[in-house]
């Protein structure tokens, strides 16, 4: 007489539909996906592997310190997580960065080596802000194919252009 809702779980199983978690920037887990093991979500697998990590290394570049990776980094692949400590206005210009107009992420004090990726005004990553497990975590996405050796940039937001001007890559030799 009324429609259902929901399926039941037998027949959630049968039905095969793609995840749509990555879609809503969300990760993977048994209670939200019917197949988080084997999932493609990106985050979902960059959590249970962390390929690239022993490969990023910092190094001085022209404007100080930068981060290489020592392997090429495929377009879309997920470098690193930006780890650091949320906060509603730029608690510092070094190394914090802005994810919206009312959001900040501060590697200051708590952070990996994700802090040494330097602004680009023409980045080759950019970052995205995911939930996992109901938290806000930040993942930094190859924007292209990233050969190694290349410093990771990442475009951090007009208010980290410098004064004397930006001196990424695309501006110093203009
Ligand atoms: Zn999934
Ligand atoms: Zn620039």
């Amino acid at each position: 007489m009324y429609q259902r809702l929901a399926l039941s779980p037998e027949e959630d199983e049968l039905s095969s539909g793609p995840c749509t978690n990555p879609v809503g920037m969300v990760s993977c887990s048994s209670k939200n996906c019917r197949n988080f093991e084997s999932c493609p979500n990106p985050v979902t697998r960059y959590l249970r592997s962390k390929s690239l990590t022993h490969n990023l290394v910092p190094r001085e570049s022209r404007i100080g310190w930068g981060l290489n990776s020592n392997v090429d980094i495929d377009c879309g692949e997920i470098i690193t997580e930006y780890i650091g400590e949320f906060s509603s206005e730029a608690r510092d210009l070094k190394y914090s960065f802005k994810i919206t107009d009312t959001l900040f992420l501060s590697a200051l004090v708590k952070g990996n080596s994700a802090r040494f990726i330097n602004h680009a005004c023409k980045p080759n990553s950019r970052a995205e802000l995911w939930s996992v497990d109901g938290f806000m975590r930040v993942f930094i996405f190859a924007e292209r194919l990233i050969p190694k050796s290349t410093f990771i940039t990442l475009k951090y937001g007009n208010e980290y252009c410098f004064q004397g001007g930006c001196q990424c890559d695309s501006c110093y030799s203009k």
